[in-house]
């Protein structure tokens, strides 16, 4: 766990709760297209536009991809589930009530862990099935806010899409850890491709639970909800901004009501957006159009097998294979840029060089060109022979680097013959170090002096004017024993 958020003698408590879109091919009790970005309003149809009726059909897709979801999460999946219908009126919702679950959720309680030296483990409530509602777009206002707006249209595309909504404990203790166990979260659903959990589009939303208490008490505050944060730092920073807000509220001698705020990450400020609904507002009661889903216990074990290496678990074998953890943390989020490293490692045979040469070069370029590892013209084939040649010692780190960026301009590029091409292999031989060495050191007679006389540090300035003269192209190692042993003597 990282620091716990404390100020003035009170502690934070937060909570999440996730939706996460996922990517079936179509809706979640129609055949409708489940798709982003086409023109508005059509892909529906009478199911999803609520005609007098129209009766909806469970996705089979999308209740195998949230029982995996809640496999990956380290829920418990009970035998049978049940719809039910939450009333609420509302223009993005046709119904006039959304198709959810209530007291017999999809999956049920768990923990999911978040690995590592300040690791920490989080209680899940439930998760469970239910319709996104269909999308509201305030035109001519301020930010397509609905304040201000001259008027607002639907579109009913995202109307009935299937959602999952992860719930979470009050467990976390810092908004730092909202953000960590976010991100954890997110790479294990991406990583069992139920989603693809974009902020942007919207296909993961984060709502947080933020209450404070006296730091030691075990009770719980009055909690707001923040809605719908759509990144990981509006995430940490809406929480942090509701935090500061309840303490000035509690120690200025006032009561925090509970409500639903909305964070502006323009100007940092908190607007409430209604006081909060209880559950008994919504009026639940069972769907009765809709039959009750039974899980088959040999089925679920077939989905448990076939889950991919999780996130969590490649954190861990990367750390005992001996990278640190932040590297290993973000090779375990990124499943193809991980993918890549396990082709690199196993054709370079060394895990750590190859793990330095994804975290450093290959991924600097990556991030500049936009792309992902998967595309890279680099491939661990091509990157692995040059890992070679500076393994076998045939080139310095410098002219490495010189190599890689061929590779990236000349997708026929192979490193070795680069290394010809351009006359980089290292200057390991004796007498032609020896030569330049001589030669600076009678160039530099005041640093010779001063390294004799004790300073030690001026050595970093002799190296480096030795590899100048060399071109770039003394091996380091080499160099820095001759200098030392000339120096000596
Ligand atoms: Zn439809």
């Amino acid at each position: 766990m990282s620091a716990p958020w404390q100020k003035d003698g009170y502690e934070a408590v937060i909570g999440l709760e996730i939706h996460v879109q996922l990517s079936t091919l179509s809706k979640m009790f129609c055949s409708c297209p489940n798709r982003f970005g086409d023109a508005p309003n059509t892909n529906t149809c009478m199911v999803c536009l609520a005609y007098p009726g129209a009766l909806p059909v469970a996705n089979a897709e999308a209740v195998r991809q949230a029982t995996r979801v809640g496999l990956a999460l380290g829920c418990t999946i009970p035998d049978a589930s049940e719809f039910s219908r939450k009333q609420y009126f509302y223009p993005d919702s046709p119904k006039a009530y959304q198709i959810s679950q209530y007291d017999q959720p999809m999956c049920g309680e768990g923990v999911f862990v978040v690995p590592g030296a300040d690791g920490f483990s989080v209680r899940l409530t439930r998760a469970h099935l239910e319709e996104d509602a269909a999308k509201m777009i305030h035109a001519g206002g301020d930010a397509g806010r609905i304040s201000g707006s001259a008027g607002s249209v639907v579109d009913f595309n995202r109307g009935g899409t299937p959602l999952l909504e992860i719930v979470t404990e009050p467990d976390l203790r810092s908004p730092e850890d909202a953000r960590r166990f976010l991100t954890l979260l997110r790479a294990t659903v991406i990583a069992i491709g139920a989603s693809d959990c974009d902020m942007e589009k919207g296909s993961l939303r984060a709502d947080g639970n933020v209450s404070i208490r006296p730091i030691g008490s075990t009770e719980y505050g009055t909690k707001t909800e923040l809605k719908n944060m759509n990144s990981f730092r509006f995430l940490e920073r809406g929480i942090e901004a509701e935090l500061e807000r309840q303490v000035r509220i509690v120690t200025g001698g006032g009561v925090v009501e509970q409500e639903t705020l909305h964070f502006d990450p323009a100007s940092g400020a908190l607007s409430s957006l209604r006081s909060k609904e209880q559950a008994h507002d919504y009026r639940y009661f069972p769907e009765p159009d809709l039959l009750p889903v039974r899980q088959d216990r040999s089925q679920l074990e077939r989905l448990a097998d076939g889950l991919p290496e999780l996130p969590a678990a490649r954190f861990e074998r990367l750390v005992d294979a001996g990278l640190t953890e932040p590297t290993a943390l973000a090779l375990a989020i990124d499943t193809e840029l991980a993918a890549y490293l396990g082709e690199l490692a196993d054709r370079t045979g060394d895990l750590r060089s190859s793990a330095n040469w994804v975290m450093g070069e290959l991924s600097a370029h990556l991030n500049a060109a936009g792309i992902s590892a998967a595309a890279s013209p680099v491939t661990p084939e091509r990157l692995a022979g040059l890992v070679a040649l500076v393994a076998a010692g045939t080139i310095n780190q410098t002219a490495a680097k010189e190599v890689f960026g061929v590779l990236v301009d000349d997708a026929a590029a192979v490193a070795a013959t680069v290394v010809d091409e351009r006359n980089l292999a290292a200057m390991a031989d004796g007498d032609a170090l020896l030569a330049i060495i001589d030669a600076v050191l009678a160039a530099n007679p005041a640093e010779v002096e001063a390294f004799r006389g004790g300073r030690q540090q001026v050595i970093g300035f002799l190296v480096g004017q030795c590899m100048k003269q060399s071109g770039g192209r003394a091996d380091a190692k080499a160099l820095q024993g001759l200098l030392r042993d000339r120096l000596a003597s």
